[in-house]
């Protein structure tokens, strides 16, 4: 059975050693490491846009433990950036120098075409001589393909004439396609804080959570749950799995929790609402008390979800938070903490696809 885990927390660093420390991994002494996050442009992680430098310095302090020297941190910025100055302002120059690591800019890598039936795919050559391969995406949404993870995250390791036609060839194929040429040994999602709307941050939400598993497909199907879609919607989604790259069934899953989302209770942190006038309206149909930063996440992703799709219903009120547990509620309660409520939405946290299917019923949308 394929598993996923998932932790709770904003500390990066000791976040996924807890998690690598759990999971069964085939890391060897002597490997060649290849990480790749997610460095689209030059904005730090609090944007909601770009990996985590704490998170990938955990990785390393972990692969180090193991006897792991050849450690290569790779990626190419999106069309139009340079990633020189995006490794610079995201903080991954000095990661790289503080543990002895190889930062790599793929844009003077060689390139190499491959086949894979459907689509002849240029990619660059570095990512495909690493022993393994860990993939390190942000939990965000994406205005053309409703979410960028996992999969989408190897866009990186080709180059801008190559990205430049994936969006004419219609994004969602290339993508399933490229990774079939490219896997992914380890996935770890940085659902500390990513975005609302949109790949390059500017709406970040925390959600103070970390996903690691091995099968990008059920990764990306898990984090589709997480933003408020259903796995149908994203298609190169299931054209991965048709490509037998992995599997969407995430109910033949183990979902292992390292912990409980009690230990962050947030609410609607500064970063969230500092300049983010999208959640800022969204905060208007919100009742918050000592509320977890996973759960309120949830709700403000599902929240965003019913407005693209249908408009928020006038004066909506969606109750939140550990502090009205031993509160009367007439009204909708998110989260298992407002079991009391007139109509609650079970879970702790609910995912945002849970709240999205609840709230459609009970507004008729
Ligand atoms: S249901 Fe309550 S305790 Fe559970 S995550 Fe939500 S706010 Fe936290």
């Amino acid at each position: 059975m394929q598993r996923l885990y998932n932790i709770y927390g904003s500390q990066g660093t000791k976040l996924v050693k807890r998690i690598l420390k759990v999971m069964d991994l085939d890391l060897a002494a002597g490997m060649k490491v290849g990480i790749k996050p997610n460095l689209v442009l030059a904005k730090e992680s609090s944007s909601g846009a770009t990996t985590d430098p704490n998170l990938v310095a955990g990785v390393i302090e972990y692969l180090q433990e193991q006897g792991i020297e050849k450690i290569t941190i790779m990626e190419s910025a999106w069309v139009g950036a340079e990633t020189e100055k995006v490794f610079e302002v995201c903080g991954y120059r000095e990661l790289a120098a503080e543990y002895g690591v190889e930062l790599y800019n793929l844009e003077t890598d060689s390139t190499a075409s491959y086949s894979t039936g459907e689509f002849e795919l240029e990619l660059f050559q570095k990512p495909r001589t690493v022993d393994y391969l860990i993939n390190m995406p942000v939990l965000k949404a994406h205005c053309q393909t409703k979410m960028t993870c996992a999969l989408k995250n190897l866009k990186g390791c080709i180059p801008d004439s190559e990205k430049r036609r994936f969006h004419t060839l219609g994004l969602h194929r290339p993508i399933a396609h490229l990774n079939s040429l490219l896997a992914s040994d380890l996935i770890i999602v940085d659902g500390i804080i990513g975005d609302l709307t949109f790949e390059e941050g500017g709406n970040p939400v925390a959600m103070n959570r970390v996903v690691a598993g091995k099968d990008a497909v059920l990764v990306d199907s898990f984090v589709a749950n997480l933003l408020g879609f259903g796995v149908e919607e994203i298609s190169y989604i299931a054209y991965a799995e048709k490509l037998g790259l992995g599997s969407t069934d995430l109910k033949g899953a183990e979902i292992v929790n390292l912990n409980r989302s009690s230990e962050e209770q947030d609410g609607f942190s500064e970063l969230m609402t500092a300049g983010a006038q999208k959640i800022a309206r969204l905060a208007e149909y919100i009742q918050e008390q000592e509320a977890c930063s996973a759960c309120l996440g949830s709700l403000i992703h599902a929240l965003q979800r019913i407005k693209d799709s249908y408009g928020l219903p006038n004066e909506a009120k969606v109750y939140i938070g550990q502090g009205f547990q031993e509160q009367e509620v007439e009204g909708i309660g998110s989260g298992s903490c407002l079991h009391q409520a007139e109509s609650c939405i079970q879970g702790c946290p609910p995912t945002a696809k849970e709240i999205v299917d609840h709230l459609e019923k009970v507004w008729n949308l």
